[in-house]
């Protein structure tokens, strides 16, 4: 019956030869009595080379005498199961194999041989490498890993995560992941489990986990589905970086940005301003906005003898009213702080301070005060050591201005003093021009009045006088057409200031204009030849007489400054639309630094010589005069190589003199 449920060998041999385990048998001496196919297949080798070899020829070297060792435990009936060695092919390549050795009993019981039965565990062995490669980069991750189910039951809690969040592995397992999420994110969760399961990613994710003491953390998050061996979906493993040093530094980043951004536009504007008012506004509300002050204000230092109120100027982050029903602060302990030499107060909480609430009447804030625990006050110190004013601010919370705030204020109120004191000095220097500007017109008005009469007895005396004292009377008249022409030039300043420089009009000859100028001043002044190229007749609309003025002063400007040359040379050409005009001498020429001045009134270069005199007028009066034509005036010279002036005039002027004014008028607005 026994006998009958034993398989047969055919079947023994089926399952022999099927099996996907390399099967090999061996007697006593090693040598090889079976295979099947899959050993065939293991060592690379046909069964008929296998058999009859001796089995030591497949294990290598290294494991060889471990394996003899096995093999006498074998001999004595003992069977070895499941042994991790290595095996090497026909090709001595090494593989690592799974092995079961068993013995062969004969009839008798005794030992005649061993089977081998061996599975390649190549594979296996590499996943396990893998595996063990990745446990160790997830454990000694900076990074949480953590990994949970599709419920948010936390499964594995990485080195990474317990520093991150501050809980040991054995206290996250078998968790809900909920207890990382702030209570208004917590719907984030269902966002990620939904795209987890339709198996996408959520790739860096910035958002806030909480720390087990419950602080908040600034993460990027990326959670990944986790599949079985079938593809299914079982859960998700998310990977969190702690970016709070990464946030903290981009805030910081940002807020310096703010901070340079605010310092470049206030220094800029504050240093083109010349109003105290909008350069005291916009320091307050740049200093206001720097602090993070709830509110600024800069008050002036005009406190009296009897301690009565400072004044306030500006304020910033908040309105007039809120100071309105408090009297001015007065001459408090805490106010007299800034004002005089002590220098800057910060307190991080003013009301614990010993100087607070020492003065009647309010003896601290008074009630209704925008409420002040944070102080900061910083005064504002003129070039003279005056302190001109001070930049107050408070926050009712401690503790919030820092030292770096103390710092920029105290910069910005030295920068504010400088612009305080050149807007005083630029009020000052206007208003010295303006009186300068009122005598000029009035001493000319009052010289011309008795210069007139003058020239009237003069010319009277010219023709009863002896020949003997004609000389004498020419001289006085040629002197007093000099002193008529500076007072002429005086009077055309102060009608310039005063935008009452009139012109008049009409059609002429240019070059006619030109010639009779020229012919004029020949007879005067001997002691230049005066050349003229000129290019035909020229029709311009101007007005005669300012440009014949023009052409005088040039031209006798041009003989004064070449004393030692006797030589000047005029030319006139016209082309569609314009006149050009040049006038040419070999004197002492001007140099570079100069040039850009000579146009300037009561300007006269440094270099030249004091027995050349003048008051620096002409050539003020002369641009302007080719200005209101429409035109352009320049100079080309070099030092003691001569100079040549040019002017351009437009031959129909009416739609330049237009735009000049207008430009002019704006330039006065
Ligand atoms: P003034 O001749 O009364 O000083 P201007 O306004 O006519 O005043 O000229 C201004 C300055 O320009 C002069 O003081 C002189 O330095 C310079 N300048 C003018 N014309 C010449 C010239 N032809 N050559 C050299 N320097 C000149």
């Amino acid at each position: 019956m026994k006998n009958n449920l034993l398989p047969d060998l055919f079947t023994l041999t089926a399952i022999f030869e099927g099996m996907e385990d390399a099967v090999l048998s061996h007697d006593l001496d090693y040598i090889i009595l079976n295979c099947n196919t899959a050993a065939e297949k293991m060592f690379r080798c046909p069964a008929p080379v296998l058999l009859g070899q001796n089995i030591l020829g497949l294990i290598p070297e290294s494991v060889r005498q471990e394996q003899l060792a096995i093999l006498e435990r074998v001999w004595s009936g003992e069977r070895v199961n499941h042994l991790y060695t290595v095996r090497n092919d026909k090709l001595h390549v090494d593989f690592p194999v799974s092995l079961t050795i068993s013995p062969i009993k004969n009839e008798e019981g005794e030992v005649i041989g061993a089977s081998h039965i061996m599975r390649d565990v190549t594979d296996e062995r590499d996943t396990e490498e893998k595996r063990g490669m990745l446990a160790a980069i997830v454990e000694n991750s900076d990074d949480a890993i953590i990994s949970k189910t599709l419920n948010g039951i936390i499964t594995t809690w990485n080195g990474g995560a317990e520093k991150i969040f501050g809980y040991q592995e054995r206290e996250t397992i078998g968790k809900h992941i909920s207890i990382l999420i702030p209570r208004d994110r917590l719907s984030e969760e269902d966002i990620i489990i939904e795209n987890i399961r339709n198996g996408n990613k959520v790739d860096h994710f910035q958002t806030v986990r909480l720390h087990k003491n419950g602080s908040a953390i600034d993460i990027s998050l990326t959670v990944s589905p986790v599949k079985d061996r079938h593809g299914t979906i079982i859960g998700a493993s998310k990977i969190a970086r702690d970016i709070t040093a990464a946030k903290k530094a981009e805030t910081a980043i940002r807020h310096q940005a703010e901070k340079l951004k605010i310092l470049n536009t206030i220094g800029k504007a504050i240093s083109e301003k010349l109003d105290t008012e909008s350069i005291l506004q916009k320091v307050t509300d740049a200093t206001t906005q720097i602090t993070g002050a709830t509110f600024g204000v800069f008050f002036y230092n005009t406190i009296n003898q009897d301690g009565e109120a400072y004044m306030l100027y500006s304020l910033s982050g908040a309105p007039k009213e809120a100071f309105e029903n408090f009297g001015m602060p007065r001459n408090t302990a805490v106010f007299h702080h800034t004002f005089s030499v002590e220098g800057v107060l910060r307190v991080d909480d003013i009301t614990k301070d010993p100087r607070y609430g020492q003065n009647a009447p309010y003896f601290g804030m008074p009630e209704g005060h925008l409420p002040v625990v944070s102080y900061l006050a910083v005064p504002v110190i003129s070039s003279s050591g005056n302190v001109v004013g001070g930049l107050f601010f408070g926050h009712p919370e401690a503790g919030v201005f820092l030292q770096e705030h103390e710092d920029i204020v105290v910069s910005l109120a030295s920068q504010a003093a400088v612009a305080l004191d050149n807007s005083r000095l630029f009020t000052e220097v206007k208003e010295l021009s303006q009186k300068k500007d009122e005598f000029i017109a009035l001493a000319s008005h009052e010289l011309r009045t008795p210069l007139t009469s003058m020239s009237g007895f003069l010319q009277l005396l010219e023709r009863k006088v002896i020949d003997v004292n004609r000389p004498f009377v020419a001289k006085a008249i040629t002197q007093l057409k000099k002193l008529n022409a500076l007072i002429n030039d005086l009077f055309d300043i102060s009608k310039i200031q005063s935008g009452k420089l009139q012109f008049y009009f009409e059609e002429f000859d240019f070059t006619g204009l030109i010639k009779e100028n020229l012919e004029a001043i020949r007879e005067a002044y001997t002691s230049h030849e005066i050349y003229f190229e000129e290019s035909g007749e020229m029709i311009l609309e101007g007005d005669k007489m300012r440009l014949d003025q023009v052409l005088t002063n040039l031209v006798t400007n041009a003989i004064k400054y070449s004393p030692e040359s006797d030589r000047i040379e005029v030319s006139a050409k016209r082309s569609e639309t314009e006149i050009q005009v040049s006038v040419k001498d070999y004197g002492i020429g001007i140099n570079e630094e100069n040039i850009s001045h000579i146009f300037s009134q009561f300007y006269r270069a440094k270099d030249v010589n004091s027995s050349i005199t003048g008051l620096g007028l002409g050539l003020y009066i002369t641009k302007e005069i080719i200005e209101r034509h429409g035109g352009r005036i320049w100079v080309e010279s070099e030092a003691r190589m001569g100079s040549t002036f040019f002017f351009v005039l437009p031959l129909k002027k009416r739609n330049s003199v237009n735009s000049h004014l207008r430009k002019k008028e704006e330039e006065r607005v």
